[in-house]
C-alpha cells in the first residue's frame, strides 16, 4: 500500500512539464491518472507509458482547457474509465509575456480561458464526483502574490484570480471533507520557463536559492497536498518557490 493506493487523479496539461511530473508522482504514490492535453499526442502517450512500465493506470484525453464542454467530457471520460475521481490537479495554463499594452485582446482572452475559465469548468465538472477526502489542487504561480518582473500582467491577474478561488472554494465544500488548494511555484525549468535565456537571469537571481526549481520539486508538493496526511491542509496557498518571495 502507497498513500494514494485506490485513488483516481486527474491532472489537466499532464503531457510535459510541471504535469508530467505531478502525473508520474502521483502514479508512483499509488494513484491511477488521467491526463488532459492540448496539442502534443506524442508527449501525452508518453506519460502515459511511462507510468504503464512502473506497473501504474494511466489514460491521456485532449481537451483544451479553454473549451468548456471538451474539459467537462474530459472529467465524464475519467469516471467512466476509472468509476471515481478522488483527485483534481488543475494545472493547465499558460503566459504571455511582453508589456500590457501591447498584448492583443485575442492574446488576453487565451490568457483568461486557460487559466481561470478553464479551471472554473474543471472544477464544477469534477466537484460532481467527489466525495469525502475529495482533493482540488491548483497550479497557480508565486506572481498570483507578488509580481517582481514586468510583463506578465494578465498572467498575474490570472494566477491572483486562482489564488482566490481557492480560498473561496474552500468555504464551500469543506463540510463535505474536500479540501482546496493552491500550489504556487517560482521559475520551473520547463518550455514555459526554461532556465536558460535572458528571460531567466533576473528570475534566478530574485530567488534566496539563486537557481530555477525543477518540476520534481512542485510533484513532491501536490503529491503531498494529495494525500491523506494533509487532510486538515484546506484555502492554503503552498508557495514553492526557492524564496522568490521571501
Ligand atoms: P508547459 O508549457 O511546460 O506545459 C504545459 C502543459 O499544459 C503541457 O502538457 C501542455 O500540453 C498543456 N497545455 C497547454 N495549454 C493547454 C490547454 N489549453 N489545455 C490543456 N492543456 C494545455 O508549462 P509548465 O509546466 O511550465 O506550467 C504548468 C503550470 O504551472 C501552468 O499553470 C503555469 O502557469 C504554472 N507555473 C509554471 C511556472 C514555471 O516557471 N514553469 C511558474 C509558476 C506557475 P500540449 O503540449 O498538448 O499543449
Amino acid at each position: 500500500m502507497t498513500k494514494l493506493t485506490k485513488k483516481i487523479a486527474l491532472v489537466t496539461g499532464g503531457s510535459r512539464g510541471i504535469g508530467a511530473a505531478i502525473a508520474k508522482r502521483l502514479a508512483a504514490d499509488g494513484a491511477s491518472v488521467a491526463i488532459t492535453y492540448a496539442k502534443d499526442s506524442t508527449a501525452a502517450l508518453a506519460v502515459v507509458q511511462a507510468i504503464e512500465s512502473m506497473g501504474g493506470k494511466a489514460i491521456a484525453i485532449q481537451a483544451d482547457a479553454a473549451d468548456v464542454e471538451a474539459v467537462k467530457n474530459a472529467v465524464e471520460n475519467v469516471v467512466a474509465t476509472f468509476g471515481r475521481l478522488d483527485v483534481l490537479v488543475n494545472n493547465a495554463g499558460t503566459a504571455m509575456p511582453k508589456p500590457f499594452e501591447e498584448a492583443t485582446q485575442e492574446e488576453m482572452d487565451r490568457v483568461v480561458d486557460i487559466n481561470i475559465r478553464g479551471v472554473f469548468a474543471t472544477t464544477q465538472a469534477a466537484l460532481k464526483h467527489m466525495g469525502n477526502g475529495g482533493r482540488i489542487i491548483m497550479v497557480g504561480s508565486a506572481v498570483g502574490e507578488r509580481v517582481v518582473t514586468p510583463g506578465l500582467v494578465p498572467y498575474a491577474a490570472t494566477k491572483g484570480a486562482v489564488k482566490m478561488f481557492t480560498q473561496a472554494l474552500s468555504r464551500e465544500v469543506g463540510t463535505r471533507g474536500i479540501t482546496v488548494n493552491n500550489v504556487q511555484p517560482g521559475p520551473i525549468d520547463t518550455d514555459l520557463n526554461p532556465a536558460s535565456g535572458d528571460w531567466a537571469v533576473p528570475q534566478k537571481a530574485i530567488t534566496a536559492l539563486d537557481r530555477y526549481g525543477h518540476v520534481d520539486e512542485i510533484a513532491a508538493m501536490v503529491s503531498f497536498i494529495a494525500s491523506p496526511e494533509a487532510s486538515y491542509v484546506t484555502g492554503a496557498n503552498l508557495t514553492v518557490d526557492g524564496g522568490m518571495n521571501a
